[in-house]
């Protein structure tokens, strides 16, 4: 008598769906990438099972864990096995059935897009087991968990469907059965498979068996002395802590210390941030060891968020280890050596910096953006991290060059007391702000800000080396006088600067004012522009125009506050309006042309004033000029 019951039949989350079809079909030629990802899984497998049994002395037993490749040419199957920490019913669904992580769609998007390289990065979106099916027409999953004392059998042909039933006799731990593509016989090859486990799998510290031979080495490099470690050792191992084995890192840095407390690191930075290609937050966390075992993977405890890009792995005999995550964070050791962590980490950007600027600018065009959240979440490094920050600036002739605050510092003219910046959208429309002429016209420097994050880190450092930090479209501004220029400005010019603003200037604002009533917080007159007619500036206190801008899109209840317009009184056509208002026939232009100023102020800061009063406003220009025209040539 049996007491089979047909196996339960489940369907995929639809995209899982879609990658298995690109998966099954791809002409992804590195297809060993997915024996690395099954061997990954079931290194986590083990490390998760190694930690509970630490942690819950009633699983612990005195197997060893390993994992197994056992290859069956005849029925062209290979299987992976692990003694690790199994799957529940529950747990298979979940696990191999649906999508977790957040980046894993973005990325399936890019596949879908033709990406093909990217199949490279599965392990990274958290769908590495999928890649099973670029091997495999059949996958079957025999898996025990730990908490159980029977187990399942998972299978699936990568169509859309997967079935679960009961699987009695199975050992703890999961078996990985691929069978494969009928022109893939080459995995079940004792040479193939060998070559493949010393490429990508060496680092796993769990002894890797194929057939009777261990093939992985475990050579833990980070206890080693820096001096017997190759490059090639160094670059393997990056290869295998992030599983980006297509690229080098841009550095590394490998640090040991005996007191007060002991420790080994090894820390890369990657050659590319996967966040700003739109995958989405990119926090793997750092592997964490005592005495070269695996304590814990995705350690993010051990650095600070704005360090997040940061691969490695720390290892220290002087942690606790049978602890859960919250006691391991709250220990003091741990404490301790995050915070020299970060201080190395931080001391060899510097050095970098220092060393090579072109090694950190390349550095910085990845992580900048990452590293800057940093001011504003570590007081503790905020002046070591302002060092660290980069802008564009209105000196010298290269756009794309970038410059520290020290630059800046060391630039100063004596008597300067602020450093400026201004922010805008876009290289160009910050050069043609009319704000900037003021300061073009003294010859200060301006740090110009693209990206609106910036502006909120300033914020945050808000002096540096005593010099405050001020936005140009501020009325904190402190411009020094204009000296007329060194080069022989005649007598008359200077008399001609002392003489003020045209006469009816004063009326001009009024009107003015009256045009613009509560649009506006003040019209007056403008000191810093040379040649534009008019611009904006803000009272003392209010945020700049760009980071105002930034939080109204954030928000709607954002209240905008209202600004100044700055007339100036040389321009041509304000001193011809100036003349004009002596005659009350035109008091209705002038107005009109007060909202017109206003209208051309915004849009120069890329803002939209209202599109239908402004348009009718210039066709109205328009017909004026218009009416003075003859049609009969020569008139
Ligand atoms: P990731 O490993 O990045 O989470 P995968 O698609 O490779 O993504 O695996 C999904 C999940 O399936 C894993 O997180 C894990 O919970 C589970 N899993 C995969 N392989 C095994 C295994 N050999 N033993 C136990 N659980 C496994």
């Amino acid at each position: 008598m049996t007491t089979e019951t047909a196996p339960q039949e489940f369907t995929f989350q639809a995209e899982i769906s879609q990658l298995l079809h690109l998966l099954s079909h791809s002409l992804y030629q590195n297809k060993e990438i997915a024996i690395r990802e099954l061997v990954s899984n079931a290194s986590d497998a083990l490390d998760k099972f190694r930690h509970i049994s630490l942690t819950q002395k009633e699983f612990g037993d005195d197997a060893r864990l390993e994992i197994s490749l056992e290859p069956d040419e005849e029925n062209r199957v290979l299987t992976i096995r692990d003694n690790g920490i199994g799957m529940t019913h529950d747990e298979l669904i979940q696990n191999l059935g649906t999508i977790a992580h957040s980046g894993s769609l973005e990325y399936l998007k890019k596949l879908g897009e033709g990406a093909k390289d990217d199949v490279s990065l599965i392990g990274q979106f958290g769908v590495g087991f999928y890649s099973a099916f670029m091997l495999a027409d059949r996958v079957e999953v025999l898996t025990r968990s730990y908490q159980e004392k029977s187990g399942w059998r998972w299978e699936s042909d990568g169509s859309g469907q997967f079935t679960i039933e009961p699987a009695e006799g199975l050992e703890r731990g999961s078996q990985i059965r691929l069978h494969l593509k009928e022109n893939l016989t080459e995995f079940t090859q004792t040479t193939r498979l060998k070559h493949i486990l010393t490429e990508y799998s060496t680092f796993v510290p769990y002894a890797i068996r194929l057939g009777e031979e261990h093939v992985n080495d475990q050579t833990p490099i980070w206890v080693e002395p820096k001096s017997q470690v190759t490059d090639e050792q160094y670059k393997n191992f990056y290869g295998y802590l992030s599983k980006r084995t297509h690229e080098e890192p841009l550095w590394h840095l490998h640090l040991t210390s005996d007191s007060p407390f002991q420790f080994h690191a090894l820390l890369y930075c990657p050659a590319t941030n996967f966040e700003l290609m739109g995958f989405g937050k990119d926090e793997h966390g750092l592997s964490l060891c005592a005495k070269r075992i695996l304590v814990q993977n995705n350690c993010r405890e051990l650095l600070p968020e704005y360090l997040r890009f940061i691969y490695g792995l720390v290892d220290s005999a002087d942690l606790p280890l049978n602890v859960s995550r919250q006691a391991l964070q709250d220990d003091t050791v741990f404490r301790k050596i995050r915070k020299v962590l970060v201080k190395k980490v931080l001391n060899h950007l510097e050095g970098i910096a220092k060393d090579s600027p072109e090694g950190y600018a390349k550095f910085y065009e990845q992580f900048g953006t990452t590293l800057r959240e940093g001011v504003a979440s570590d007081f503790e490094n905020r002046d070591t991290l302002a060092k660290l920050l980069r802008f564009r600036s209105s000196h010298g002739d290269d756009r794309k060059a970038i410059i520290s605050l020290d630059d800046y510092v060391s630039r100063m003219p004596e008597d300067q007391k602020q450093i400026f910046y201004v922010s805008g959208e876009s290289l160009a429309t910050i050069e043609k702000n009319p704000n900037l002429e003021a300061f073009r016209s003294r010859n200060l420097e301006v740090l110009y800000l693209i990206d609106p994050v910036d502006e909120f880190v300033l914020n945050h450092v808000h002096k540096f080396e005593d010099k405050e930090l001020v936005s140009i479209d501020s009325s904190e501004v402190d411009l020094p006088e204009l000296e007329s220029s060194a080069d022989a400005e005649d007598g008359e010019a200077s008399d001609e600067k002392k003489s003020g603003p045209p006469a009816g200037f004063g009326t001009v604002l009024n009107l003015f004012r009256e045009a613009l009533g509560d649009s506006v917080e003040d019209v007056r007159e403008s000191k810093r522009l040379t040649n534009s007619a008019c611009c904006l500036v803000n009272p003392e206190g209010a945020m700049s125009a760009q980071l105002q801008k930034v939080m109204s899109r954030a928000s709607d209840d954002f209240q905008l506050s209202k600004r100044i317009l700055e007339i100036n009184p040389k321009h041509p056509l304000v001193e011809h309006l100036a003349s004009l208002s002596a005659n009350d026939e035109h008091t209705e232009f002038i107005k009109t042309c007060g909202q017109q100023f206003f209208a051309n102020a915004m849009l120069a800061e890329g803002v939209v004033p209202d599109p239908y009063e402004t348009s009718q406003r210039m066709m109205g220009f328009m017909q004026e000029l218009a009416q003075q025209r003859s049609p009969v040539a020569g008139t």
